[in-house]
């Protein structure tokens, strides 16, 4: 009997037990308690970034950076289709229209040579998504971002611990969202942060997450009380979940070097299908640290990954694919742009297969699910004509 591989598994580092335990005994489960400071604190000063702001989620991260953009009706918002949906519902909830463009068919992130053509008299804002913890074409962005007075948002939910020519990702952009929901690097079962990059966005940032009140400002000693000043909603975590992140931020690199080390064996392992044509694994850019968040693989087709997906689910391989594009999602197509055609994004989307990637999942399991795919592949492939992967 085989037993099953799941796609992701959560990393346990050890002490999250203790330091929820220590929240509890203090008595300081409270919101924004010493726990969610420390978490605030060491992203800070690890990816130098000047003011980080935790979450309940990168969906509420990006919420409030829609919020301040101040985004009004017959506003347009350019992202990738090949995304989330969080990254689209945070515009449409703040009232504005995402418009889609496709991605590179290499990093499968924003396509920035298409960004231009997609601007508007209406556009406010940019958001890249760092796709598998893979950066965007910051400088090309940010460029374009500058000479057309636009906003840059990065959903760098997939990202973090990942870099750009040195930076952090989210440190580069106006704002930029983490997430640490349970299926990411660093986890908390539900949780985020908002790196606010603009100093004369910190005051309001933290009005929109206290509710629209100005309370951080009062437990700052700043004003004499606090009241309802701006809008916002419930965008502080839980300090319990953030005492559980603190224990994982801790073990930042050591989580950072496991993956690493998965990611490259399947590349290394998969590299003889891949010179047969037969695949194609993703291309991390000379400019970009990955912090190997996913391990995807594109086939030459949609019935050769649909039949390997099955196959490797027939194994007990919690292989899975992504995303559905949102230009093409009923919502998606009724509320946005599409401001191309998204040849690679409907390319992509139907090619794409993830392999299980997590600490500890154990050699004979990694050799398992390359065991399989060469299997089926090479068997596939004999029985036909040679495909190419493009
Ligand atoms: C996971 C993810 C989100 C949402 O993060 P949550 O913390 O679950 O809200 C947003 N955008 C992208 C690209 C993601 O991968």
């Amino acid at each position: 009997m085989t037993h099953r591989i799941p796609l992701s598994r959560p990393f346990i580092s050890g002490k999250e037990l203790e330091y929820v335990t220590q929240a509890i005994s203090r008595g300081a489960t409270g919101s924004d308690g010493e726990f969610t400071r420390r978490c605030a604190s060491l992203l800070e000063d690890q990816f130098d970034i000047g003011k980080v702001l935790m979450t309940p989620s990168c969906t509420a991260a990006l919420e409030i950076a829609a919020m301040l953009c101040d985004l009004e009706p017959g506003d347009e918002v350019i992202m990738p289709s090949f995304t989330f949906v969080s990254t689209a519902n945070a515009v449409v909830r703040a009232g504005a229209r995402p418009v889609f463009v496709d991605v590179r068919p290499d990093t499968l992130n924003i396509n920035e040579s298409s960004i231009e053509d997609a601007i508007t008299e209406r556009t406010r804002a940019i958001i890249p998504v760092h796709y598998a913890g893979v950066a965007c074409e910051m400088d090309t962005i940010m460029d374009i971002a500058r000479r057309h007075g636009l906003l840059v948002i990065e959903d760098a939910a997939q990202a973090v611990n990942a870099f750009y020519k040195g930076q952090a990702l989210g440190s580069i952009g106006d704002l930029g969202c983490y997430s640490f929901h349970d299926t990411k690097n660093y986890v908390c079962g539900e949780g985020g942060a908002i790196c606010v990059n603009r100093p004369d966005f910190v005051e309001r940032a933290e009005i929109i997450r206290e509710k629209g009140t100005n309370r951080a400002q009062f437990f700052r000693g700043e004003v004499d009380k606090y009241t309802w000043v701006d809008i916002g909603s419930s965008f502080v975590p839980a300090e319990l979940a953030s005492a559980f992140l603190l224990a994982q931020l801790e073990q930042l690199e050591a989580i950072q070097t496991l993956r690493k080390e998965i990611h490259e064996f399947y590349t290394h392992q998969l590299q003889p299908l891949e010179a047969e044509g037969l695949l194609r694994v993703g291309r991390i850019p000379d400019h970009s640290d990955s912090n190997y968040h996913i391990f995807h693989i594109l086939l030459p087709d949609v019935g050769t990954r649909d039949n390997l997906l099955e196959k490797l689910r027939e194994d007990k391989i919690g292989a899975a694919f992504h995303y559905v594009p949102l230009h093409s999602s009923p919502m998606g197509n009724r509320i946005g742009r599409t401001a191309e055609r998204l040849r690679v994004t409907e390319s992509v989307s139907n090619r794409l297969l993830r392999l299980p990637l997590f600490c500890g999942i154990a050699e004979l399991e990694r050799t398992r699910v390359v065991e399989t795919i060469k299997e089926h592949l090479c068997l596939t492939a004999r029985r036909t004509i040679q495909p190419k992967a493009a």
